[in-house]
């Protein structure tokens, strides 16, 4: 039988619910349970694919090429498991099912309506995900209340009703604010969260009370005695300077035998705490640090900048920090201030990432920024735009083709050193924007000695078995080659590619291409590039920020950090 943990926020959003479900998940793993984990988001969206990243946060990459909720990153950064797309289930997909299947005439006549079709929609899908694993999570976005949660609550209630609450546990994650005239730390929100929760025949198993300090007794009896919930599963979250203390915290209150417990399940192993403590005592007690900049465009929203809409790379930096006892200290620059104040301020940085991107805005500060650091010899790694544009600014200032370009961003250019592949083009033409970038994981052949290479090679990330880590749909994109057994896997999110007509004149100008993706018809594609004699110039045209985990980090991050220290 399945058993679920069903995580639902109350009183305010943006509390740590993502965190909080990861975290649980990474506990029930711990305790020897294979756990996976879903998302809800009830926006009228198909996914999140073409939401702005300050609207939403950044959009995650999944290894079968869905674009979705930042918070499936959480999942796969904690439990360290590949989550597939399937499991952010959105309101837009359910509608957009039911209404396809009632154009097909799958109802047969009959009325389609919210009860029992809607929910019956969103049960399939919950079950679907859930087939092969002990535990699942389900987070549902939003805060309860919201008019949009009505329909997956209801699903949810329906799939205890089947099932048996033996199976089900519902954690309620709430805040209690201290309001500064008082100084108190106050319960009334969280008791009205409790009561709204019923109004859909919910009760909450367990409270995790978010708020900037720990829960004291006064309160804990408050909330047992109010909202009749045992205080022994009142759990105290409070604010935290590092995310992936959450577990540790949540396990001095035995919130995983606490769960267990009520889906009846043994403790079937005994947890191992001792590296994810290592990693966070390494990042706690640094040994030293670098400054990171990360020139971005998504950098600032009103007066407040938003450090969400990059939140893997800042995550990878974290991890790759942990493991070689280094702080990252992050700095975001605005390339619009490189183009406004010149490059001189990329001085003051230990190294440089360029970030993914679309359009044009700040596109001339960021190439300003590749040639500063490819001048002065400052580390650099360049993801996905920041590969592309490190191409554009080879080819300008060392190939000497002053009006290169991408065609994303000059459609004229003589020399359209990144451009669309055909096929691209055709989609674009014909306005088919939704999922239809080269999304998801890809194959690449790495050419051994080079520094790319080398760092995949010492984080035992180059394999040899396509067969066995590449679904059969993947597979079809990669041509097998023969003569070459070491490849690596990346997820990918763009368009635009190297042209492979320019990037033979970049390599006869000093450039190396260190990997390939070999497509089945036979174009080959630039993956990877880096400067020999250059301290760290590495730039890939994929996001490696989406397979770095908190016990396993990326080796190119790995790579930028050792080279800036
Ligand atoms: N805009 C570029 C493209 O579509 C780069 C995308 C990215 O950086 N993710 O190819």
């Amino acid at each position: 039988m399945e058993k679920y943990v069903v995580v639902i926020g109350g009183v305010l959003s943006g509390i740590g619910k993502g965190i909080a479900t990861a975290s649980i998940g990474r506990i029930l793993t711990e305790y020897g349970y294979k756990t996976t984990a879903i998302k809800i988001d009830p926006y009228i969206n198909y996914d999140a694919g073409t939401l702005r990243p300050t609207e939403h946060g950044e959009v995650w990459v999944t290894n079968d090429g869905g674009e979705i909720d930042q918070d499936l990153g959480s999942y796969e950064r904690f439990i360290g498991i590949d989550i597939p797309k399937s499991n952010n289930i959105t309101t837009g997909q359910i509608y957009k099912t039911i209404i396809d299947r009632e154009r097909q005439g799958e109802y047969l006549g009959k009325t389609v309506q919210f009860i029992p079709h809607i929910p019956d929609e969103i049960k399939r899908r919950i079950r679907v995900s859930a087939k092969d694993y002990d535990i699942t999570l389900i987070e549902i976005g939003g805060t309860v209340g919201d008019y949009e949660n009505i329909p997956f609550l209801f699903a949810i209630k329906g799939i205890e009703r089947e099932i048996g609450k033996e199976n089900m546990v519902y954690v309620l994650i709430t805040f209690l604010p201290i309001p500064s005239h008082i100084g108190e730390m106050k319960t009334k929100p969280t008791q009205q969260a409790i009561k709204l929760l019923q109004e859909n025949g919910i009760i909450p198993d367990i409270i995790l009370c978010r708020g900037r300090e720990p829960l004291d007794d006064v309160r804990r009896q408050k909330i047992e005695t109010y909202a009749n919930i045992k205080r022994d599963f009142v759990i105290s979250a409070p604010d935290i300077e590092l995310v992936y203390d959450v577990p540790i915290n949540f396990e001095h209150e035995n919130l995983g035998k606490k769960i267990m417990d009520k889906l009846c399940l043994p403790h079937k192993e005994k947890p191992n705490w001792t590296e994810w403590q290592t990693s966070i005592e390494r990042i706690k007690n640094p040994n030293a640090s670098v400054k990171v900049g990360i020139c971005g465009k998504y950098v600032d929203i009103g007066d407040f900048s938003l450090k969400d809409a990059y939140i893997s790379i800042n995550e990878s930096l974290l991890h790759a920090g942990a493991k070689l006892g280094i702080k990252p200290k992050i700095c975001w620059i605005d390339s619009k201030d490189v183009e406004q104040k010149g490059a001189e301020i990329i001085k003051e940085y230990d190294s440089i990432i360029i970030p993914g991107g679309f359009g044009a805005t700040g596109i001339e500060g960021k190439i300003l920024t590749i040639q500063y650091v490819r001048e002065h010899n400052i580390p650099f790694l360049g993801l996905c735009l920041g590969m592309q544009l490190a191409a554009v600014e080879y080819a300008r200032n060392v190939a000497n083709l002053k009006e290169a370009h991408s065609t994303e961003v000059d459609e004229h250019t003589p020399y359209p050193i990144c451009s669309l592949l055909p096929s691209q083009k055709k989609l674009l033409q014909d306005s088919l924007y939704g999922a239809t970038m080269r999304l998801g994981a890809y194959a690449a052949y790495l050419e051994p000695g080079t520094k790319v290479y080398d760092l995949y090679k010492q984080e035992g990330r180059i394999e040899k078995d396509m067969q066995k880590s590449l679904s059969p749909e993947r597979l079809g994109y990669m041509a097998y080659k023969e003569d070459r057994t070491e490849y690596i896997i990346e997820r990918h999110r763009h368009r635009y590619e190297v042209t492979p007509k320019y990037e033979e004149l970049l390599a006869s100008k000093g450039i190396i291409f260190s990997g390939h993706h070999y497509r089945s018809d036979g174009v080959k594609l630039a993956e990877f590039l880096e400067l020999p004699g250059h301290t760290f110039f590495v730039a890939t045209q994929s996001h490696p920020e989406f397979m770095s985990r908190f016990l396993n980090p990326a080796p190119l991050f790995l790579g930028l950090l050792k080279a800036a220290i």
